[in-house]
This record gives structure tokens, sequence and C-alpha cells, in this order.
């Protein structure tokens, strides 16, 4: 997005990537349906950045959801509004977007340099990029290279720079986060990078019959309770997917923020889970105490309460046999099962990162106040949010934002 406002308003522009094709996370996010932003109102939207949310308005501001969706309609791609109020495009893929977009940036005279590794900067204060041993010049870099094997170096002299080097997690993709402690030794004020939008690990672990049997299958409609650090309640309905190690699924993932905070604050959060969200306690117990004559529990549970597979599984992996056997303690199980989660998973699987550039370090316009000309822009930011298109919608109105700043103060500049 950078790249485009800068070559808009005539500027050179060279786009460095230390992967060998662009945008391989964006790629990947088209994978189960691009969900590229969300269609409800403007306050609403704004409050998904919860304690960041005061430091991206003027981001969204400047580059609303509906401009997002203008600009996508702008490259060729049509977009449609899902049930739940997300906009997809049209084919939910992303890879036409990003083919169209790489497109009008070539038209527009951005030159790309893939295998181009970003290093930091050398004493002249040039940046410098490891590159494929063998390629001093840049722009003849891509096509003759294959690994970082037998590296080389280049230093590029550049007028200003915006770094866009994502998160911290899938590695493999590009964004490492290595660019952090680089950041760090110049003097910026950098946030631990931390997962958001991950899974949890159960303390102690599932056991070998719950992972073997039910580890990937989904909990339909479950309600997630508990409290914070702070003492703040949560709770949430939706789905979450039992996994080999403990639970995850868009409910997980939208409550990460405060449970992974709560983990660190305490060590471990235990949360209840409510397996029947949708009946009452009353009618649960009336349920489970109604006489089963000579039907298993399984089969009890299912007709009366609608209770079957992964969550019986899981009732019988939390609760003691006496419980089990017990209709009102099992009544209330179902309405409250404590999980008691011990970790996040790691950065790497997560699909967002937390932490990264500290917006105190930056001004309005997303210039590093201490490297005047380096303006950051996109994950690599210290703000989260949860999945639902404000993640994209956040990088993209950045990106703007810092393209804006750094034609600006080229202008001025030169
Ligand atoms: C499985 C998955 C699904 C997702 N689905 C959605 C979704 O549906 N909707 C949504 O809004 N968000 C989604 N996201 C999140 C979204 O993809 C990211 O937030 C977004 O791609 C971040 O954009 P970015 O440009 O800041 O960083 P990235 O897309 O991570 O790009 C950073 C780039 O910088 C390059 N780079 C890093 N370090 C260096 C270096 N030292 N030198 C040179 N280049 C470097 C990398 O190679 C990479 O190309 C998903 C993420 C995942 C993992």
């Amino acid at each position: 997005m950078a790249a485009e406002v800068l070559a808009q308003g005539g500027v050179r522009v060279d786009l460095y990537d230390a992967m060998p094709s662009v945008g391989r996370k964006f790629l990947l996010a088209g994978v189960g349906g691009m969900n590229i932003t969300h269609s409800e109102p403007f306050d609403a939207f704004l409050s998904r950045y919860g304690a960041r949310a005061a430091v991206i308005q003027p981001l969204l501001e400047a580059f609303s959801p509906d401009a997002l969706r203008e600009w996508i309609h702008g490259l060729g791609v049509e977009t449609f509004i899902g049930s739940s109020g997300r906009v997809f495009p049209r084919d939910m893929k992303a890879a036409p977007l990003l083919r169209a977009w790489l497109h009008r940036l070539r038209e527009a005279g951005v030159r790309f340099h893939v295998r181009h590794r970003w290093m930091g900067w050398s004493d002249e204060d040039a940046l410098r990029f490891a590159i494929p041993q063998g390629d001093s010049d840049p722009l003849r870099a891509e096509a003759r290279v294959e690994s970082y094997a037998l590296q080389g170096e280049i230093a590029v002299q550049t007028d200003a720079v915006v770094l866009a080097l994502g998160g911290g997690s899938w590695a493999k993709l590009g964004s490492d986060g290595a660019w952090a402690p680089l950041l760090a030794q110049r003097g910026i004020d950098v946030a631990p990078l931390v997962p958001s939008n991950c899974g949890f690990d159960v303390a102690g672990g599932w056991s070998e019959h719950l992972r073997g049997r039910f580890a990937g299958q989904p909990l339909k409609t479950v309600a997630l309770r508990f409290t914070d650090a702070v003492g703040h309640s949560h709770m949430r309905k939706g789905e979450l997917m039992l996994s080999d190690t403990g639970i995850e699924g868009s409910l997980v993932y939208a409550l990460s923020a405060p449970l992974r905070d709560t983990i660190a604050a305490q060590g471990a959060v235990t949360v209840q889970l409510d397996l029947a969200p949708d009946k009452t306690h009353e009618r649960v117990i009336a349920e489970v105490a109604h006489p089963r004559g000579a039907r298993s529990l399984s089969s009890h549970l299912q007709s009366r309460a609608g209770i079957k597979g992964a969550k019986m599984a899981l009732l019988h992996e939390v609760l003691p046999a006496a419980q089990l056997n017990d209709p009102i303690q099992l009544a209330n199980a179902i309405k409250s099962l404590p999980l008691t989660l011990g970790a996040p998973r790691p950065l790497d699987e997560a699909i967002s990162s937390a932490g990264g550039v500290r917006f105190e370090s930056l001004d309005e316009t997303l210039m590093l106040r201490d490297l005047p000309g380096v303006f950051c822009a996109g994950e690599m930011l210290d703000w989260e949010a949860p999945t639902g298109g404000y993640l994209l919608t956040a990088c993209f109105a950045s990106g703007r934002v810092a393209g804006q700043g750094a034609l600006n103060y080229l202008t001025e500049k030169l």
C-alpha cells in the first residue's frame, strides 16, 4: 500500500522481500476464505482494536473499511458481505487480488527485488540486504538465485524507507520477527512479539484417548467464561475445537488476548465451558435428572440435553466417575465445565502476533521519531485484533498512512 501511494506520487520505489515471492502470508490468508474486512458500523469496527483503538482510529479514518472495499473493486475484484457481516472477495481467494495488484504496481513503476533480506543499516546508514551470493545487482538477483546457502550483501542508499516486515508467526512465509532486534539496537522501543489469535494448551495435556479420538473435532455452540488477571469477566458464545494439546478455533481466538495476558500474569487460567448455552441451568438439571431407565448415560444426555461426541468425551475427560453419575453435579458441569489452560500455543503457530514497534516511537505519519525517514506499517506495529478482517484492514490502512507520510517527507526534504 505504501509502495502504491509513493509510486502514484511520482517517487521511484524499490520493494524488497526476503522470500522468493511477495505476499506469501496474504496468499495463505486466502486459503480458508480471505476475510478482507468487516461491514459493521465504524465505532463497532474500531472497538475491535481494544486498548489500541485510539491509535488505530486515525489510520482507519485515513483509509476506512469502505475505502478498502472500493480499492479492491478498483482492482477488478468484486466483494460480498457474508451472513456474519464479514467481507470477502467474490471468489474468497487472495491470489487474483494479489495478481492484479502486483500488475498495477509494476505498471506504476515499482521495482520488485525478492530474496533480499534486510539486515539493518550500514555505518553509512545505507540499508543492508543479504542476497544470494553472486548477485550484486539487485535488479538481476530475482531470476538466478536459488537459496541463501551462499550469501552476499548489498547496501542501498534511500531517501526514505517504509518497513512492513510483518509479525512473528508462520516464519516459513517470511515474517519471522528477526527485524525486532535490528530496530531495538537503534534504540527503538519494540514490545516483545507474542501470539495472538492462537490456541491454548490445557494444563497436564489431554489423555491419550481424547487426543487420539477427538483432536480436531469441533464443539459447536459452547460458551466460554473466565475472569482475567485484572478482575474483568469475559463471556463469549461460539465454536471451538479440541486440538492435540488443548483448545483452538474462532471462539478461543476471539478471547486469546485476555487469556494470554492472564496466563502471563498468573501462570494459568481456568475457564468455564458451558456445553449447553442455549438451555437454562434449571432446564439442564431437569433434563439430566429425568429417569433414564436402561439407557446408557451417553444416549440419555444426547436425547435429553443434546450432549454428544466431543462434548461427551470432554465430560468424561474432566469429571470423575462419581460426578458423572450424580445428575446435579453432572448438570452443573454441563453448564460450567472447568478447564485450566497452562500456555498459549507457540508464536509461530498463531494467526497473528501482538507486540511490535510501540506507537509512542512513531509520529502520526508512522515515522520513527528517532530515525527520520524510516516509517513502519502493518502487523509489525504494536496492536492486535481478532479475526474478522480487522487484521488486514489495519495493515492496509497503516501502509497507506506510512506511504503518504513518506511521500510528504520526501516532498519537503527534496
Ligand atoms: C493462516 C492465516 C490466516 C489469516 N487470515 C486472515 C484473514 O482472513 N483476514 C485478515 O484480516 N487477516 C488474516 N490473517 C492475518 C494477515 O495475513 C496478516 O495480519 C497480514 O498478512 C500482515 O501483513 P503485513 O504486510 O504486516 O505482514 P506480512 O504479510 O507478514 O508480510 C511481511 C513481509 O515482510 C517480509 N520480511 C520479513 N522480514 C524481512 C526482512 N528482514 N527482509 C526482507 N523482507 C522481510 C516477509 O517475507 C513478508 O513478505 C491470517 C493469517 C494467517 C497466518
